[in-house]
C-alpha cells in the first residue's frame, strides 16, 4: 500500500486550488505533463480507441436497437477499478471539475476525427430536477459541455426531461426496463433538433436501456442523425 505522510491531503488540497498536481485516481503527485491520471494510471487505464472507427463495440451493442451515425466512450468501466473512482468522485463527492477536464481531454482528443466532424449539436441525459438540485449539477452536462466546447459544437440543454426519479431497475429484463425509461425522459425542446445530427453524452453506459429511451426521443422528435458518447463503458 501506498505511503501517504499526514501532511500530503492538506499540503497538496492547498496546492491543487492553483495546480492540479495530483492523480485523481492513486493520489501521487503527477511529475509529467498530464491534467488528471499519472502516467502510471493511464498504463493501467488507458482511454479506449473507439473513436477511430465509425463503427465499434459501441455502435454494436445499439445494433438492431437504436440508428446511430457513431458512438464512443473515453474509457472502459470496471467496477472497483480506477474509473469507477473517478466516476465515484464525479458523481459524489462535488467534482464537477473532473468531468469538465474529462470532456476538455476527450473533446481534443477526437477533434480531428472525421465521424465527430459532422455533429450539429450537442446535448446530455437529464437528471431528474431534485436530484440535480441536491447534488448541485448535472455530471453528464459537465463532461458534455467540454466536449462541445473543445469540439466547437453548440451544446443545448433541456432539450429532454427527466419527469421522475426512477427506482432501480435491476431485475427487470431489456422489454420491461425501455417500457419505464420511456415513461421516465421526454423531449421538451423539439426545435433545436430538427434536421439536425445530436450527439447524446451521458456518463457511463452500462444496458444502454438510457441512452436508447433518450436516443429514440430525439430521433423521433425530428433529429435527422444520432450519435452517442459515455465518459466510461462496460466491457
Ligand atoms: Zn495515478
Amino acid at each position: 500500500m501506498q505511503y501517504v505522510p499526514r501532511w500530503r491531503p492538506w499540503f497538496t488540497s492547498l496546492l491543487d486550488l492553483f495546480y492540479p498536481i495530483i492523480c485523481e485516481a492513486c493520489g501521487r503527485r503527477i511529475e509529467e505533463d498530464s491534467e488528471f491520471l499519472c502516467m502510471h494510471c493511464q498504463r493501467i487505464q488507458p482511454p479506449t480507441t473507439l473513436h477511430l472507427h465509425r463503427i465499434n463495440e459501441f455502435t454494436g451493442h445499439f445494433r438492431g436497437r437504436l440508428q446511430l451515425h457513431t458512438a464512443s466512450s473515453l474509457y472502459y468501466y470496471v467496477p472497483g477499478g480506477l474509473v469507477h473512482q473517478l466516476i465515484e468522485k464525479i458523481k459524489y463527492r462535488k467534482r464537477p471539475d473532473l468531468a469538465t477536464s474529462l470532456g476538455n481531454y476527450y473533446g481534443n482528443m477526437i477533434a480531428d476525427h472525421h465521424s465527430f466532424g459532422q455533429i450539429d449539436l450537442v446535448t446530455s441525459v437529464p437528471l431528474h430536477k431534485s436530484k440535480q438540485i441536491q447534488r448541485g449539477y448535472n455530471q453528464s452536462e459537465c463532461f458534455a459541455v467540454a466536449v462541445a466546447e473543445s469540439l466547437g459544437i453548440q451544446y443545448r440543454n433541456g432539450i429532454l426531461v427527466r419527469h421522475r426519479s426512477q427506482n432501480s431497475l435491476t431485475g427487470m429484463d431489456r422489454f420491461q426496463r425501455m417500457k419505464a425509461l420511456q415513461k421516465t425522459y421526454a423531449l421538451a425542446d423539439p426545435a433545436p433538433i430538427s434536421n439536425r445530427h445530436v450527439l447524446l453524452v451521458d456518463d457511463v453506459m452500462t444496458t444502454g436501456a438510457t441512452l436508447e429511451a433518450c436516443g429514440r426521443l430525439l430521433l423521433e422528435g425530428g433529429a435527422s442523425s444520432l450519435s452517442l458518447m459515455t465518459i466510461a463503458m462496460g466491457h
